[in-house]
């Protein structure tokens, strides 16, 4: 009854984070009604995705011929300040405010429990490397950019004990971000504010 292109479609596409098998079936339906131009540009957009890296040293999306993102290989950035952030989004945000100088960490989504997973100790490892061999053991500042949610608050006390041996400094974002709100919704002065009265 259902076609098998349109099921594999709502397959793979389920498995995008926030889509659920309902919605992806609604969108593959939509696309089978629509113009074929509509769906070769959703096949080109996909296919250049493959082009993307991820930055070796913060984990930032890339399409350099080297290893490392623009921010990371950029002389002009701050080595021994960096921000550690949850989302590639959040490190779009506050690269917009134009308020921060430094380098980042891209850890992936924390969950709820205050436990990393495999793949996120492993980036805090790199960082860890990092500022043994390249800073000479210890960051000037590591600034906890987290939401100030429940559970980011639970994240970030965890990440002050994983980090605090290696830095001279741990702040986190300031105030101004409402209590329970997200980074990646805060307007740019608002941020601006957070970033530059780090506590
Ligand atoms: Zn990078």
């Amino acid at each position: 009854m259902l076609p098998d292109p349109i099921k594999k479609f709502a397959d793979v596409f389920s498995k995008l984070p926030g889509i659920g098998p309902r919605q992806a079936l609604r969108l593959a339906f939509y696309l089978s009604s629509e113009e074929r131009a509509l769906m070769q540009e959703i096949s080109f957009a996909t296919d250049s995705m493959s082009r993307v890296k991820i930055c070796s040293l913060c984990f930032y999306p890339h399409t350099n011929t080297d290893k490392l993102c623009a921010i990371c290989e950029s002389p002009a950035r701050l080595k021994n300040i960096i921000a550690i952030v949850e989302k590639a989004t959040d490190l779009m945000s506050l690269e917009k405010t134009k308020r921060f100088k430094g380098h980042y960490l891209v850890l992936g989504d924390l969950g709820k429990s205050g436990v990393m997973e495999t793949e996120q100790k492993l980036r805090l490892e790199t960082l860890k490397n990092y500022i043994s061999k390249e800073l000479g053991g210890k960051a000037e500042e590591i600034i906890l950019a987290i939401n100030p949610t429940a559970y980011g608050d639970l994240n970030a006390s965890m990440l002050q004990k994983e980090l605090a041996p290696h830095t001279n400094k741990l702040t986190r974002l300031g105030r101004g971000i409402p209590t329970g709100g997200e980074i990646e919704f805060a307007d740019e002065e608002t941020l601006s504010a957070a970033i530059l009265g780090r506590i």
